[in-house]
């Protein structure tokens, strides 16, 4: 049985459509304990959200997903009737989506949404609900939660609806947060706040936080973990230094060189001596550098490494099978053929 909190072993998720089966999830591996941060970064399509819609089963009846293994908390996730992973959903794992508003009801106050959702989850009587919510906007940083409660959800700012929905899905003490671009709609200030919030829960309740996010810059300030994905596949997976500092894999290369890197810096620069400053300067005059091409068509995905395409790297072996996750350090794993000194037809095609 699994130590892990979350424990998801070769995740396969399809979608039927029009056109033929889209491979969204291509077989991942992934894990998250009690009281971590865990960010998953990829381009949008990457299969990110794909993977954690699939963990939480709220994926439409066209998607099949399959797993070795999808264990939450000692209990395996797919054999759990609906009933239970309602209750699991919004009791045991929280959930935070980019727009608040496609999960708020503007037909109802913020008070009514909070209260119905406390005494769905957790039996409460209206009084013990009411209490409840008001502890739990006031966590959020929201003053004057009375007040807030009789509001409906379009009186209220972006930032402050996306702190209502954070209060929902921390009400009934989740043991994983499942936050999903949660700050990609808001301004760099309220992003700043919002993030600081998710780690204050975390810090406070233990809760696991699951990030999934395109942005590094959140990634690199909030995260102990970091799972990079492209064509639904892990491509690395390691600790936030190693990802940053010791990338191994030519799509986190790409990815890294391709987005400002102030954020990244700042969380290193208190460590940093004068000559660590003058590289900080050095690496922020660096220009960016987008990635070229697109991510691959998951109806027909390519039968070797799926950044092949895109890959100023890549060789012959690239593009006839995938490289296996492989250890490059502690707990730092990458999928790239440049890892394997004797793979057959290793030589530089381009
Ligand atoms: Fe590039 Fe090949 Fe590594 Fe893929 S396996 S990232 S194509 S070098």
């Amino acid at each position: 049985m699994s130590n892990h909190l979350l424990e998801v072993k070769n995740l396969r998720t399809h979608f039927a459509s029009g056109g033929g089966i889209v491979q969204a999830v291509r077989g991942v591996d992934i894990h998250v304990d009690a009281g971590e941060f865990l960010g998953i970064v990829g381009e949008s399509g990457c299969g990110k959200s794909v993977t954690m819609m699939s963990i939480m089963r709220l994926l439409a009846e066209n998607a099949a997903v399959k797993a070795d293994s999808l264990v939450f908390d000692g209990r395996d996730i797919l054999s759990q009737s609906e009933k239970t992973m309602r209750s699991i959903r919004g009791n045991e794992i929280g959930m935070i989506f980019q727009d608040p508003m496609t999960s708020l009801n503007p037909l109802f106050t913020v008070g009514n949404q909070m209260m119905e959702h406390l005494r769905l989850h957790k039996n409460m009587t209206k009084e013990q609900a009411k209490a409840r919510a008001i502890e739990m906007l006031t966590t959020v940083g929201i003053n004057e939660p009375e007040k807030r409660l009789k509001q409906y959800p379009h009186e209220m700012s972006g930032g402050m609806r996306q702190r209502v929905m954070i209060a929902i899905a921390m009400c009934c003490n989740p043991k994983i947060l499942i936050a999903d671009e949660p700050t990609t709609a808001l301004d760099v200030t309220i992003q700043a706040q919002i993030m600081e919030l998710m780690e204050d829960l975390k810090n406070n309740f233990s809760t696991a936080v699951i990030l999934i996010t395109h942005d590094l810059g959140v990634i690199a300030r909030s995260c102990s973990r970091v799972i990079v994905m492209y064509g639904g596949l892990i491509m690395e997976e390691g600790s936030v230094e190693q990802i940053f500092y010791e990338p191994a894999h030519p799509y986190t290369e790409g990815l890294l060189r391709s987005v400002p890197r102030h954020g990244i810096e700042e969380e290193d620069s208190e460590s940093q001596d004068k000559g660590g400053e003058a590289q900080t300067v050095e690496r922020q005059r660096e220009k960016l550098i987008p990635i070229p091409g697109s991510p691959p068509d998951l109806m027909n995905p390519p039968a070797g490494c799926p950044f092949a395409a895109r890959c100023e790297k890549a060789m012959k072996i690239c593009k006839m099978a995938p490289a296996q996750l492989t250890e490059v350090g502690e707990g730092h794993r990458s999928a790239c053929w440049l890892l394997h000194s004797q793979a057959p037809g290793k030589d530089r095609e381009r």
